[in-house]
């Protein structure tokens, strides 16, 4: 069994093994002619199932060709131009390459005893990312696990700075959007705060942040005698990719005094753009910015950071152990980044972004998110010239939401069906992946383009696609009915 562990005496099997894996994704990838093979759960499940885990097959090739069965050949696939599904973008090769080099050396970030040059080189990316984003001097920050850890402990350091002792935590109130990510909720559940501590922001017509209703809504708070303790503002919408008014609203959390998140998840591909930095002025006001790297910066999964204007906040997330992080170790200003993480054991996901920006640059990764931008505009044209769609806002970012209008049909719940119904019979044919939301209680269809492959022509391609699949369904409705 030692033979499979990675060593120096191992160097050969480690390298036949992992080019093995290498070529057998290289291999579906060339064939793949469609993102999805349209797998049924009750297809699936059975073959996975009927896998005995305590009998071993001893050798990496017949576990590969095994996983080909109930893994590889019916995955979704996010490279593929016409996946137009959620939040995941594909991936660029040297940040695949980081990837390898960083599982195969395994260093975990939490100390620099189990990193050395690894916690260097996240910290210069942190500084990177606050630098472009106009943090300041005082800027830090640390690499997490995605958007939802980044929100969770942005707001985490938020309410200790709001200076609230724990049995008044119901007091706290954080104001966000209507259309902000899930995971605000979610983190406000996670730090104690009470049922009703969230308040919703309502949105304009392109679903940005009414500035009047927030000022209003941190004036009731104080009012009530709450504490309002965060607006999160959204740099990039998960459902519209729309960005919220960050100037106005940096200056309502000033007069406020209250700490401003921005949720850049999405919005952060926005730092490298050549065309749209713009988009994000204001954002240098923000006290906490949440980037995912593996949204809009063409990275794998997990590659996300939280960043915070005042390093000096990070201390709430710092606890210190004798065997790991001992008080003197900061004294001696050796760099553990433990110290600043919620979690222990972590990995070296900055390699990839490290990679990416080395060989590709900046600028690379910009254009592409510019590219997926574009395609965007030339989509909502499409759409907008389309008597068989309704489309809800004109993008600024590389999303759109529609609803396709089938002939002759008028009533909203009919159109709700045949709208999820083409969703679902798109997903099972394996032709394209779309994704869905509601708008107003209305089903809606989303595009979420973050392939620079993707055409025109697969857009219009699949809004054929789409608006088949919603005409099949009411031919089929009506002959049941009749
Ligand atoms: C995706 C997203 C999140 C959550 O990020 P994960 O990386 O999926 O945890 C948070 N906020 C916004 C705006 C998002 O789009």
């Amino acid at each position: 069994m030692r033979s499979h562990l990675l060593n120096g005496t191992t160097a050969e099997r480690y390298r036949r093994s992992v080019t093995a894996g290498v070529e057998r994704v290289a291999a579906t990838l060339a064939t793949t002619d469609r993102p999805f093979t349209g797998v049924r759960v009750d297809e699936l499940s059975p073959v996975v199932d009927a896998i005995d885990l305590d009998r071993p097959l001893g050798d990496a090739s017949a576990a590969l060709d095994e996983l080909d069965r109930v893994y590889l050949r019916d995955a979704v696939y996010f490279h593929h131009p016409r996946y137009l599904g959620h939040l995941n973008c594909p991936v660029v090769i040297p940040a695949v390459l980081g990837e390898a080099v960083l599982s195969a050396v395994n260093s975990s970030l939490d100390t620099w005893d189990q990193s050395a040059g690894g916690t260097l080189i996240e910290r210069r990316l942190i500084d990177w990312t606050a630098a472009r984003i106009g943090l300041g001097p005082a800027a830090d920050g640390i690499f997490t696990s995605g958007g939802t850890q980044s929100n969770l402990q942005a707001l985490l350091l938020a309410r200790e700075e709001a200076k609230t002792p724990s049995h008044h935590f119901t007091r706290l109130r954080i104001l966000t959007s209507e259309c902000s990510h899930f995971s605000v909720q979610k983190s406000a559940k996670l730090l104690g705060l009470g049922p009703d501590s969230v308040v919703p922001v309502p949105v304009d017509q392109d679903k940005r942040m009414r500035t009047v209703a927030l000022a209003r809504a941190l004036e009731q708070c104080v009012a009530e005698g709450a504490v309002p303790m965060a607006v999160v503002a959204t740099a990039g919408t998960t459902d519209f990719g729309s960005i919220d008014p960050l100037p106005e609203i940096a200056a309502i959390c000033r007069r406020f005094s209250t700490w401003l998140h921005v949720d850049a998840a999405y919005g952060c591909g926005l730092l490298a753009s050549l065309d749209r930095r713009h988009l994000l002025d204001g954002i240098e006001h923000a006290d906490s910015v949440t980037v995912d790297y593996h949204k809009s910066f063409f990275q794998p999964v997990s590659s996300s950071a939280v960043l915070v204007r005042d390093r000096a906040t990070l201390r709430h997330a710092t606890y210190h152990a004798e065997y790991l992080n001992p008080q003197r170790m900061a004294a001696e200003r050796i760099p553990n980044q433990v110290d600043k993480s919620l979690q222990t054991t972590r990995r070296f996901d900055a390699l990839k972004l490290w990679m990416t920006l080395r060989v590709m640059g900046a600028d690379g990764v910009g254009r592409l998110f510019d590219e997926v931008c574009d395609l965007a505009a030339e989509g909502w044209r499409l759409l907008a010239a389309d008597p068989r769609f309704d489309v809800v806002v004109e993008p600024r970012l590389s999303t759109l939401v529609f609803r396709c209008i089938p002939s002759g049909i008028t009533s909203p719940t009919e159109i709700d069906r045949a709208n999820l119904h083409a969703r679902k019979a798109l997903f099972a044919s394996g032709e394209a992946v779309v994704a869905g939301t509601k708008v107003d209680g209305r089903q809606y269809l989303k595009f979420t383009l973050l392939n620079p492959e993707t055409t025109a022509q697969d857009i219009a391609a699949v809004l054929d696609l789409i608006s088949g699949h919603a005409e099949q369904y009411l031919g089929d409705s009506l002959d049941r009915a009749s």
